[in-house]
């Protein structure tokens, strides 16, 4: 079928319709800009709308580089649009922001109310929804856009191009392909801030317990932090497992192999203050002791890896109750892609400029957010990393002669 040539043109394309694309877009129309918005989905903002549980954790008061993958990549564009950016540009969009323990949420904790402030930002922008873009090309000094619209091929041109397709996180799917048929390098994508996966607390699936959780790859701590952990049949999720996974999949990119997590169900309690506790506690079966520290069905587990399914509370088994609250459990497969919230992984660092991010191998094409190889840690880092990629790119393009 002959491909439908849109004949209006625009001074930039930004191909991907989510946090990072519809950011910049606002950002450029904002500066004067001409620019068109291609979305393959038949909305733009859904991943952002799941945002943080539905309650959008769009930034972090600490803002530190070393809390991404790639801390001299990003320090450039974190530097020049920080969180106070961050701030300055959502109160422009009429958003009120609150910092709860350096989590920066939108006022009313709810990811609505950033997705409806960007929508209606963009009603300056030409915005294409059910576009799916299938190639990027260069004709001249014009970018072009082919999009799969209604069945029909149409293609967009633009002076610039911006690429902001996100990952293959939730979706399984990325548009990498685009990228690299332009000779762009791709690094290997690893599911990051997802549940890491484990059979140890089966039939104690949606128990929630705090912990501290110790991360070891091929024998090395790599990240100790404390939290909520949520048990699963297949999986160690909640706050704390997705806090730790950004580490598992940066390891797992260096070559390492074999993953442990030393769980510490009462990392506050020296085994003889547990056991003081245990001894002391009204409940005389063994396997029920925990039930002060942890619920009921979760202290049963631990009991059971200790050996424990019934019996008194004999000075023995307070021992190997003990130990049993600092269980070191195996990491047993790769977490799934699907149930990440990000990738380590994508368009090479190497082959795009950090001030402006402009490929290195084409001038007047850019990627921006998680497209690019950056990934944070769980806590509002991806999200700040999609305002200020995206805020670099749109003032190095308005900057231009
Ligand atoms: C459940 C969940 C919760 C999260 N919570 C947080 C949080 O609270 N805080 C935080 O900082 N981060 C969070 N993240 C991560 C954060 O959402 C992402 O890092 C961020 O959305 C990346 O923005 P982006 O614009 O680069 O990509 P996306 O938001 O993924 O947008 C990419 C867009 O491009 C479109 N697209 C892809 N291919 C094509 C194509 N060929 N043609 C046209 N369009 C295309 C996609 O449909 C999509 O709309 C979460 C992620 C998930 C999944």
């Amino acid at each position: 079928m002959k491909d439908e040539i849109d004949d209006q043109h625009f001074d930039v394309a930004v191909v991907g319709g989510g946090a990072a694309g519809c950011a910049c877009a606002v950002m450029l129309a904002r500066k004067g800009k001409r620019v068109l918005v291609l979305e393959g989905g038949a909305r733009v903002l859904t991943k952002l709308a799941a945002t943080g549980n539905g309650r959008c954790n769009a930034s972090n008061a600490d803002m530190s580089p070393s809390h991404y993958n790639a801390p001299e990549f990003v320090a450039p564009a974190l530097a020049s649009f920080g969180v106070d950016d961050t701030r300055g540009f959502f109160a422009s969009l009429g958003v009120a922001l609150r910092e709860t323990e350096g989590r920066i949420y939108p006022y009313g904790n709810n990811s609505g109310c950033v997705v409806n402030a960007l929508v209606a930002a963009l009603g300056d922008c030409e915005v294409r929804v059910s576009a799916r873009v299938t190639a990027i090309e260069r004709r001249g000094d014009i970018w072009s856009a082919s999009a799969s619209v209604d069945g029909k091929t149409r293609v967009y041109s633009a002076k610039r191009a911006v690429f902001a397709c996100g990952s293959n996180a939730t979706s399984g799917t990325d548009s990498l392909s685009l990228m690299s048929a332009l000779g762009v390098g791709v690094t290997e994508r690893v599911p990051a801030i997802a549940p890491l996966p484990t059979n140890v607390f089966k039939g104690a699936s949606g128990v929630r317990a705090y912990a501290e959780g110790t991360l070891y790859a091929d024998g090395a701590p790599v990240a100790k932090k404390r939290g909520e952990a949520l048990m699963r049949d297949d999986a160690v999720s909640g706050m704390l497992a997705m806090e730790l996974s950004s580490a598992y999949a940066r390891a797992l990119r260096k070559g390492a192999r074999a993953f442990e997590l030393k769980l510490d169900f009462a990392p506050d309690f020296t085994d003889e203050e547990m056991a003081r506790i245990f001894a002391a506690s009204p409940v005389r079966e063994a396997r029920v002791a925990p039930i002060g520290f942890v619920p009921r069905a979760l202290g049963e587990k631990l009991a059971a890896l200790a050996g424990i399914s019934g019996g008194a509370k004999t000075a023995d088994r307070i021992d190997a109750l003990c130990a049993a609250m600092r269980p070191t459990v195996k990491i047993s497969g790769t977490p799934s892609v699907k149930q990440a919230q990000v990738v380590c992984g994508g368009l090479a660092l190497d082959d795009f400029c950090p001030t402006t991010m402009m490929s290195r191998l084409h001038n007047g094409l850019y990627a921006i957010g998680e497209a690019l190889d950056v990934d944070g840690d769980c806590g509002g880092y991806n999200l700040q990393w999609a305002w200020s990629s995206a805020a670099a790119c749109a003032r190095s393009i308005a900057e231009e002669r």
